[in-house]
């Protein structure tokens, strides 16, 4: 994103409504008119979410959104809720994770499905880190998920690594995915737990399993022998288009 200097009157409304909270965006003095303050966009942590533009708060129209070329396209392809990723034809991070599994069947019993979301608003993550997640449970032997936008960008899907001519770009949020056997779940725990020390960001893990026929949820016990909090903002997919999926 970007602000016209012609145009822009330092008004500041702009800031409240970016996704990095405003601690990006910088005011200076106009170089022409130094009477003026003006407001600059930080670019190198901006990940083109478009939520200032959207919001039209600017009341100069100084916000405009440039011609993105690649890499830097990305940052939108991951950040802005409304820009389909090319890849997987979602919008957003590019993913259904359990979403259509009534349809698909990605996740059947006796295997539980990942998805490790890095960063947040306010935050954000640069390809870097994800990299580090993926190459870190490339180690123990994880595959991951082919349709997912994150893995298209893994140049060596066995090690995990991601192509380095993208690796600096910051993006809202990005998801690796991944099936495991149930069993394995500890194991990726104590993974998790080591590389989390080692990334530059946040992120929460969400497990997708089918509730058991009795009921029960495969994982809960793993997850409270290691006394791990478990969010309750769950996502419960009621399998409409079952049997479609009956696996
Ligand atoms: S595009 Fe997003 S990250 Fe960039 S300045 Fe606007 S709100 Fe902030
Ligand atoms: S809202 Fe518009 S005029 Fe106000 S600081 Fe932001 S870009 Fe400048």
């Amino acid at each position: 994103m970007k602000i016209d200097p012609e145009k822009c009157i330092g008004c500041g409304k702009c800031r409240s409504y970016c996704t990095m909270w405003g601690g990006i965006m910088r005011f200076e003095r106009d170089p022409k008119r130094p009477q003026r303050v003006i407001c600059a966009i930080d670019e190198d942590e901006c990940v083109e979410c478009s939520v200032c533009l959207r919001s039209g708060c600017c009341p100069t129209d100084a916000l405009y959104q440039p011609e993105l070329e690649w890499p830097r396209i990305l940052r939108k392809n991951f950040s802005d809720p409304l820009k389909v990723h090319p890849e997987t034809r979602i919008p957003g991070r590019g993913t259904e994770e359990m979403k259509t599994n009534e349809v698909t069947g990605r996740f059947p019993r006796g295997k539980f499905g990942m998805a490790l979301e890095l960063g947040r608003p306010g935050v954000g993550t640069r390809f870097r880190d994800a990299e580090k997640v993926a190459m870190a449970l490339a180690e123990i032997g994880i595959g991951f998920e082919e349709n997912n936008p994150l893995t298209k960008l893994m140049v060596d899907r066995k090690t995990g690594r991601i192509d380095p001519r993208v690796l600096d770009e910051k993006v809202l949020s990005a998801i690796v995915e991944f099936l495991i056997p149930e069993e394995m779940l500890p194991r990726v725990l104590d993974v998790l737990d080591r590389v989390s020390r080692e990334v530059d960001t946040v992120f929460v893990g969400d497990i997708i399993t089918r509730v058991a026929k009795d009921g029960s949820v495969p994982y809960i016990d793993v997850l409270r022998k290691r006394n791990r909090f478990m969010s309750i903002n769950g996502k419960s997919n009621v399998g409409l288009g079952w049997p479609l999926a009956n696996v």
